[in-house]
């Protein structure tokens, strides 16, 4: 297929649809750049009320910068991929700081941003201000490869560089928000990964996966991801009403959100293999414990992992004092307070209609 007809049929077929969304159109980089954010590795209809909840929170960035980080990450909550909202806040303080509130203005600042790639630098740079970088994610990836017969795997270097290569030579320069915009629509409504539109489709004479019948063999990726699972046994320590939550310092998944004392485990555990452990010792010690209820496991996916999490409902029969500066002592009733990684919020969720008579 000729680059000229793709990019002039692609802009053509952008007219002929209607698919409203809150931030097209928009030209307040700090809005886009939220939007792009909340967009990363997300649904559209997942991420769109989260997209509205941010903006009327923080209508400007002084506002996402001033605001505490707990109640950033609690707006976040559910969502996933939280180093995204650490890095928001984060570049929010920096913009509202360090550059008075003026938002970057061309691509190679805005991709200075942290948590900001080379996919939300072109899309902020040619949204905000029409500037020519073509946006290259999965979308771009699967029309550009099918369209065009591309069999190299999209993720090696080779890959990469092809296709951003092709991008940037398809795209319409003087009209790149447009453009953009278009092939992002036409990935997601019309060449759909498991179910394309082909038959409906305005390059269907030409694309070359229709034509050799290989439209769902592309893209191409080299290696699969293989999930590694952990396993997470938390002990709900309940005195009196109170449980002890703990915020998630650590280097790992899911920093800066609460959750249980926990004991991570190679497979499943039983009871048996948690009383002794450190954790169990550093919480619990000598007290007088029982153990009223041991849940079902609670699964959760995540792009490299797979985690199954058991929850340990553990009535006290007396206080106890934990040395542990993430541990923080809270009533039961306020546990809704805190933002929880999504297998927790299931948990109580699910538990929400016992507890309140319980404890
Ligand atoms: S013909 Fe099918 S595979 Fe080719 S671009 Fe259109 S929807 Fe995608």
């Amino acid at each position: 297929m000729k680059q000229k007809f793709f990019t002039k049929q692609l802009l053509k077929w952008a007219t002929t649809i209607d698919r409203p969304m809150p931030w097209k159109g928009e030209k307040n980089p700090y809005f886009i750049w939220l939007s792009e954010i909340i967009l990363q590795q997300t649904r559209v209809e997942q991420g769109l009320p989260y997209f509205l909840k941010f903006k009327e929170k923080y209508p400007t960035v002084h506002d996402l910068a001033n605001a505490p980080e707990d109640e950033v990450m609690k707006l976040w909550e559910g969502l996933g991929y939280y180093s995204r909202a650490r890095n928001l806040h984060f570049s929010a303080k920096h913009i509202s700081k360090e550059l008075n509130g003026e938002f970057p203005k061309n691509y190679n600042e805005i991709l200075k941003l942290k948590g900001v790639g080379a996919y939300t630098a072109s899309a902020i740079a040619s949204f905000a201000y029409d500037l020519p970088h073509a946006v290259v994610d999965g979308n771009v990836f699967r029309v550009l490869s099918r369209c065009f017969g591309i069999e190299i795997p999209v993720d090696t270097t080779e890959g990469k560089k092809e296709f951003n290569k092709l991008a940037n030579e398809l795209l319409e320069k003087k009209q790149a928000a447009k453009y953009n915009q278009a092939i992002m629509d036409f990935g997601a409504i019309q060449c759909m990964p498991k179910a394309p539109l082909c038959s409906s489709c305005v390059f269907k004479k030409e694309c070359i996966a229709f034509r050799k019948d290989k439209v769902l063999d592309l893209p191409i990726k080299s290696k699969k991801i293989k999930k590694k699972t952990r396993y997470f046994n938390y002990l709900i320590l309940n005195f009196k009403g109170d449980v002890w939550i703990n915020k998630r310092l650590e280097k790992d998944i899911w920093q800066n959100l609460y959750d249980f004392p926990l004991i991570e485990t190679k497979t499943q555990a039983k009871k048996e293999d948690l009383i002794g452990s450190e954790v169990w010792k550093k919480c619990i010690g000598d007290s007088d414990f029982k153990i009223q209820k041991i849940s079902n496991p609670f699964r959760q996916l995540l792009t490299h992992r797979k985690i199954i999490a058991t929850f340990f409902e553990i009535e006290l029969s007396s206080d106890i004092l934990i040395k542990k500066n993430s541990y923080i002592k809270v009533e039961r009733k306020n546990l809704s307070k805190f933002a929880y990684p999504k297998v927790i919020d299931l948990y109580l969720k699910d538990n929400s209609l016992n507890l309140s008579h319980r404890w």
